[in-house]
């Protein structure tokens, strides 16, 4: 099998979080709804667990949860409550670097409902900048959605500061924590976040799953985009997924514990991978070098060799070109653009992020697989009289 460097777009599931499935997968299958009958109630006990699980990583509750199908329907449903109607200004103020699912809803929001949503520069190593976010926020903001860490390079926020911020004026911040539970402590209470959404299978848990994690007062602003049967308070319908949902809870629980313990060695990995690519390859850059980064993501440039070309030429590794579904839109990604990466620039960007599995040989041989196709690409490259880009 080649060597997997994609963990932020997926990880493979923790047998111990299987092993916690397997009974709401076969005796215990009731429908956590049933409530007239045992086994629909130790459904609901199986997924009130979970609850507990799945917010005390973030320093939270149980009853701060809403369960989603993943972090892409969690953010969709935050960022389209405040383009409905009973939003009080429709003003929201977006990270430019956020995940589509955030970006796209907002300009879907933006195109149907009139919502304005305002985008909040980065500087050139992908970190907010404060002093525009600062002059951005009005007394008419209703909700600021910054993401912990980004998937494609790793730069984490200033979450705490830019909490201070928003709540100095009266808004709501929303934090897509996807990326960061698991690879850096976290707590959303210390942080002072009101909305956390995350996802299951980011985290060694399964896929189909993820979460709102929400104050009581930001829970009474949320609006449902899914309507049926009322399960999870009329937030969000729709019968659980109890299987992953424990998964989930499980993952959660193994994350805090002896995943962050792996963290240290997963960095010692990275930080020797960025030094052996330097080393072997001429002009390799690190994008967001100068930020606080994921202990587990490398972003780099690959001067004079389109990274699409690099991967297609490196079979024996799997990596990606930034987030999984910009990459498969073949577009160049709108995260190291915003950072004032040109489009070459951007399109010679490969992303590399490890995990629990990760080993020294596998980055003795990505590195010498990737230096292989770089030499090759560059070379074909500069039979090419003019790139088409
Ligand atoms: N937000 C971030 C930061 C992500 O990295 C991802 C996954 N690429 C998502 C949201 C979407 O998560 P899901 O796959 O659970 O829909």
């Amino acid at each position: 099998m080649a060597v997997y460097l994609d963990y932020n777009a997926t990880t493979p599931i923790d047998p111990r979080v299987l092993e916690a499935m397997m009974p709401a997968l076969e005796e215990q299958f009731g429908n956590p709804a049933s409530t007239t009958h045992e086994r629909g109630r130790m459904a609901a006990d199986l997924a009130d667990m979970a609850r507990d699980q799945i917010s005390s990583i973030l320093g939270r509750s149980g009853h701060d949860v809403i369960f989603t199908s993943g972090a892409t329907e969690a953010n969709n449903m935050v960022i389209s409550t405040y383009g409905l109607e009973n939003s009080r200004f429709h003003e929201i103020l977006v990270g430019a670097t956020e995940h589509k699912s955030i970006l796209e809803t907002a300009n879907h929001m933006r195109r149907e409902f009139g919502l304005t949503a305002r985008t909040v520069p980065v500087d050139s190593n992908g970190v907010t900048d404060l002093v525009q976010l600062e002059k951005m926020l009005s007394d008419n903001v209703e909700l600021v959605s910054i993401m912990a860490a980004n998937s494609e390079t790793g730069v984490i926020q200033p979450i705490e500061h830019i909490a201070k911020l928003v709540h100095g004026h009266g808004a709501l911040l929303h934090c897509d924590v996807t990326q960061a539970v698991g690879k850096i402590p976290f707590d959303a209470n210390k942080m002072d976040i009101d909305i956390a959404t995350m996802s299951s299978h980011k985290i060694y848990g399964p896929k189909g799953c993820g979460a709102i994690v929400a104050t009581r007062e930001a829970r009474r602003q949320l609006k449902p985009i899914i309507f049926g049967g009322g399960q999870e308070n009329n937030m969000r319908s729709g019968t659980l997924n109890v299987p992953a949902i424990v998964g989930f809870g499980r993952a959660c629980e193994i994350a805090i514990g002896d995943g962050l313990d792996d963290v240290p060695r997963q960095r010692a990995l990275r930080d020797d991978l960025e030094k052996q690519m330097i080393a072997s390859i001429d002009d390799v850059t690190v994008n967001g070098v100068d930020a606080e980064r994921l202990p587990n993501t490398s972003n780099m440039r690959i001067g004079g060799a389109l990274a699409d070309a690099v991967i297609v030429n490196s079979p024996g590794v799997e990596i990606s070109t930034g987030s999984a579904c910009s990459s498969s839109a073949m577009e160049p990604s709108h995260v190291l653009l915003a950072m004032g990466l040109d489009r070459t620039a951007a399109d010679e960007s490969i992303r590399m992020s490890l995990g629990r599995q990760t080993t020294q040989d596998e980055i003795d041989l990505a590195v010498s697989e990737i230096a292989m196709a770089a030499k090759f690409v560059r070379k074909k490259e500069s039979e090419i009289p003019e790139r088409m880009v």
